[in-house]
């Protein structure tokens, strides 16, 4: 059907990219990215039309975003020669535009093709070698001047790298290792670099990128003073393990996977690093709360909870009720002691959520007025709760009298 809109334009249709990348590696992809042979904004619009979709326009990027009714969302950007300008000194100028459109990307992988149009309906397009660097199981660069580029591309080397189990190529990892000595992240916004390490912890499985970030000493391109040793990546495998814990019970539960993961990479850092790092970062102040302020209480907490145990359901709910999930998972995967380990899963599943069953209609009947000692009742009750103290509203309303 898109193909369809295309010929109805004549208009040269691709889907590209990851798109392509995933169909050869057998994976699931959640959207689709298709490049159009001259006015993409025009094609799009057409698409949206025709499919009854929504459709959502760049112009400053000559590119747009169909969402179609069931939600599927397909990507269009426009190649056309002259939007391009070719990096100096690169042998561009005798390619068409769709090639010169996959050589401005990342890596041989993704600059697979299919053409969509119906006459060659399904074509591969592999300029590149991408199908070879597929079978072979390869990160490589397009040409050697990919990372004075675009740097960031070295993180994604490393996203690609774990995500499939491949390895990075011979001249790819010199280019890489020369990027970092010659320091070609001097000028690269930190907004930048952090999306990139933001989206490596996101993955299903970040602990071989930590040690690819690790073993290219990307850690001191992100801060100096960051250390990324065997320590920190064993922790990270806590950190993986109390994710898999979480997320096998509270799959619905939505919370910043990569925040648990970055927390427990600069936690040995001083304050003032990671205040630098975080700024370099640009967090917002809720994130760099949760990394940096609450993070140091997660971790007093935790170390008066392993003093403190055993303890009552109770005391453990008022050692551990301000914290979110992040910092929750972040314990668990740094505790010392397996007894805190276990505590902590045992409040997360059991007593966060447990509530008094009076109501602030039952103290006035009782004649208590709301105010300060309103608050206090309710933590009492919720307190004899926790402890198995009472059961039914009325043994609640027993313990108040
Ligand atoms: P993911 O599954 O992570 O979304 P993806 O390959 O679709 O993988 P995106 O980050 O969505 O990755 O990028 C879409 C396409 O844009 C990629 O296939 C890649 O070719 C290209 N691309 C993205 N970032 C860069 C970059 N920094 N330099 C060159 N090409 C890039």
């Amino acid at each position: 059907d898109i193909g369809r809109a295309g010929d109805e334009m004549g208009l040269d249709l691709f889907v590209v990219g990851g798109f392509v990348r995933d169909l050869m590696l057998y994976r699931k992809s959640d959207d689709i990215d298709i490049v159009v042979e001259g006015d993409g904004i025009a094609f799009a619009k057409h698409l949206a039309v025709m499919k009854q979709g929504r459709c959502n326009t760049h112009r400053e990027f000559c590119t747009a975003v169909v969402i179609l009714p069931c939600g599927f969302k397909i990507d269009v950007a426009s190649s056309r020669l002259e939007y391009y300008k070719a990096p100096a000194a690169l042998p561009t100028v005798e390619m068409s535009s769709i090639k010169l459109d996959l050589f401005r990307r990342d890596f041989t992988i993704n600059t697979l093709a299919i053409r969509l149009n119906q006459e060659g309906f399904g074509t591969l397009i592999d300029f590149f070698g991408g199908q070879r660097d597929i079978k072979d199981k390869s990160i490589r660069i397009i040409h050697n001047l990919s990372f004075v580029e675009d740097p960031t591309r070295v993180f994604r080397a490393i996203k690609f790298a774990n995500r499939f189990n491949f390895t990075i190529g011979k001249l790819t990892s010199n280019l890489i290792k020369n990027a970092i000595r010659i320091d070609f992240f001097k000028n690269l916004s930190g907004l930048r670099v952090f999306s990139e390490l933001k989206q490596i912890l996101e993955e299903e499985n970040p602990i071989s990128a930590i040690e690819l970030l690790n073993e290219y000493h990307l850690d001191k391109v992100i801060h100096p003073g960051l250390i990324l040793d065997s320590s920190v990546i064993s922790l990270m495998e806590s950190v993986k393990k109390a994710l898999a814990w979480h997320d096998l019970l509270y799959l619905d539960i939505q919370y910043a996977r990569w925040a648990v993961y970055f927390m427990v990479m600069i936690r040995r850092c001083p304050v003032k690093v990671i205040d630098e790092i975080c700024n370099k970062f640009r967090l917002p102040p809720r994130q760099k709360n949760m990394v940096l302020r609450d993070r140091i209480r997660a971790d007093d907490r935790l170390y008066l909870l392993e003093k403190s145990l055993p303890c009552k359901n109770s005391g453990l709910y008022h050692i551990l009720s301000i914290f979110k999930t992040e910092q929750i998972l972040y314990m668990i995967a740094t505790a010392k002691k397996e007894e805190a380990r276990k505590a902590i899963s045992f409040y997360y599943t059991q007593l966060k959520d447990v509530t008094p069953l009076i109501r602030g209609k039952d103290l006035l009947t009782m004649g208590i007025k709301p105010g300060p000692a309103y608050r206090d009742i309710m933590q009492k009750v919720l307190d004899a709760r926790l402890d198995g103290l009472v059961d039914t509203l009325e043994d609640e309303l027993e313990y108040v009298n």
